[in-house]
């Protein structure tokens, strides 16, 4: 998915929840906040690999025991892997989900592309077309709790 859909996706879920909106969508962006400059520098040969593991996913959520903002930014990580698992299964290429088991299982032939030609190969697939439906979503949302905020009596209207 593109890295804006995992930040608005955090944001609903802030919506949902009673964590902290800001550390939601930190956890929502951490993973590739990690593993994109990590591709892009060479460090790694794909694009999900130490940020979208499970492995890292035993981390995260261990750390979530912590405090609540940790339990926010667990929540936003694990949106933003189950996301990305969905967005490669939708666009018909379901054994790119082993990124979520790295290192001990790679996908046999990810794309492994940079941000900007994925981008241009994305646009119109399946999962875009999803990804325009959760922005549609988000959007009835905010409209949804902006209604409810402004129609609470204490709100001066
Ligand atoms: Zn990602």
């Amino acid at each position: 998915m593109l890295f804006p859909t995992h930040l608005v996706a955090g944001a609903v879920l802030g919506a949902y929840t009673r964590l902290s909106v800001a550390w939601l969508v930190v956890g929502a962006a951490l993973p590739d906040l990690l593993d994109k400059p990590l591709a892009t520098l060479g460090v790694t040969t794909l694009y999900h690999t130490v940020g979208h593991s499970a492995l890292f996913g035993v981390v995260v959520l261990a750390a979530a025991f912590v405090d609540r903002a940790a339990v926010a930014v667990a929540v936003g990580w694990v949106s933003h892997v189950l996301l990305d698992a969905a967005h490669v299964v939708v666009n018909g290429r379901p054994l790119d989900a082993l990124f979520l088991l790295w290192p001990v299982a790679v996908p046999p032939a990810p794309l492994a592309l940079a941000p900007i030609p994925f981008v241009q190969q994305y646009l119109w697939s399946p999962s875009f077309l999803l990804e325009v439906g959760i922005w549609l979503g988000a959007g009835v949302v905010l409209v949804r709790r902006r209604r409810a905020y402004r129609s609470r009596p204490e709100s001066g209207r």
